[in-house]
């Protein structure tokens, strides 16, 4: 059991920026997020686009926003929870226990909800019968591309990451690329790319062809692939990768007891407290008269939420205003001088 004073539920601009307005007024956090890495929207759906409306930051790139919170809430030393998702939240007397998928639990006294528009979810195939393969040779992310080499993979998509992908491992792997449709909806240069390799034999590609099966006992041997004119073909292979984008799910924040609205969770303006004591809704998730699901209305909402988590981890104390320019322990918090 992971103790601490607040917890957060997402790693997207709006947790990140939390994480600092917890730090410089003393309390502790941890963050959870279900993607393997931190940056929520910003990082997984648009890391090379410019943003121009942070405020004194005239232009940044999702990913350079990503990497600028991350600098500026070092001091705090957090853990980040990747990979997990927050399944199950329940209250012990005063304390709030969050359950992940992968059984991690922690004890809080408040619970910051900075979800998004939920948690991000790879499209899976609608094969029957692949569940005993998915996470061993079935995959739909890559974490170490390692295990790869040499071997065949079957990758379906065609969409940026499975051509990237196509593109990365046709150096270390034999690849085979399975696309539904007959044209690729990737970059134009990854497309050019794609074509070239299957010229000069590096990798083959299938169109118009989609799952049909899998074979394998305790692994997977070979799957069969169908093709619009419902032929079928069998191609030996060692992993298969599916890359067909992602669905955003409000998933289990559904089932916490919160009142909901559309699917956001209604909060008040005072300190974003949902209609639960402690759990406290920020950023794209939440709703209020007026919402505006921008990054810097998040920034403000965590300031604000993040005041109202004080009370609940430090009863007897009294939240004090300071000004980061002028207040020698928040200037000690943060490590400067
Ligand atoms: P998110 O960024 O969605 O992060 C939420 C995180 O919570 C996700 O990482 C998710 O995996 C995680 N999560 C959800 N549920 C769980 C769970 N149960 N357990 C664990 N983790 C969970 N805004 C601007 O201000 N300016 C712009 O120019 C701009 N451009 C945009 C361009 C595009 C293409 C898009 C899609 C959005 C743009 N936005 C822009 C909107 C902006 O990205 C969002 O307002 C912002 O990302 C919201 O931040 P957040 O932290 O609330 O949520």
């Amino acid at each position: 059991m992971i103790k601490t004073d607040t917890l957060i539920i997402g790693a997207g601009p709006v947790g990140l920026f939390c994480v600092h307005q917890l730090g410089i007024i003393g309390l502790k956090c941890e963050v959870v997020d279900n993607l393997d890495k931190i940056g929520g929207q910003c990082i997984e759906l648009y890391p090379d686009k410019p943003i121009y409306d942070i405020p004194a930051v005239p232009e940044c790139t999702g990913e350079e926003l990503t990497n600028n919170l991350i600098e500026q809430i070092k001091a705090f030393k957090t853990n980040f929870h990747l990979n997990e998702r927050v399944e199950e939240i329940k209250k012990i007397e005063k304390k709030w226990i969050t359950k992940t998928n992968k059984g991690t639990e922690f004890e809080s006294s408040s619970i910051i909800i900075a979800a998004g528009v939920g948690s991000f979810e790879p499209r899976k195939f609608s094969t029957k019968e692949i569940d005993k393969f998915v996470g061993k040779e079935i995959l739909y992310s890559i974490r170490d591309k390692t295990v790869f080499k040499d071997k065949t993979v079957c990758i379906f998509g065609g969409g940026d990451s499975a051509l990237d992908w196509a593109i990365e491992l046709s150096s270390t792997s034999k690849v085979i690329l399975v696309h539904r449709r007959d044209d690729f909806r990737g970059m134009q240069a990854s497309i050019d790319k794609i074509h070239q390799l299957k010229e000069e034999g590096k990798i083959e590609i299938y169109t118009k062809y989609q799952m049909d099966s899998v074979q394998g006992k305790d692994k997977v041997e070979s799957i069969n692939i169908k093709h619009d004119d419902k032929t079928i073909k069998e191609i030996k292979t060692d992993y298969v990768l599916g890359f067909f984008g992602l669905i955003m799910q409000l998933g289990p924040i559904a089932e916490w007891g919160l009142n909901l609205d559309k699917k956001t969770v209604p909060v008040n303006t005072e300190s974003f407290e949902t209609n639960k004591e402690g759990i406290f809704a920020i950023g794209d998730i939440c709703s209020y008269p007026g919402k505006l699901k921008l990054i810097l209305s998040g920034f403000h909402e965590g300031a604000l939420a993040a005041r109202g988590c004080f009370k609940y981890a430090k009863p007897d104390e009294k939240y004090r205003f300071e000004f980061t320019t002028s207040s020698k322990t928040v200037k000690e918090r943060l490590g400067v001088k």
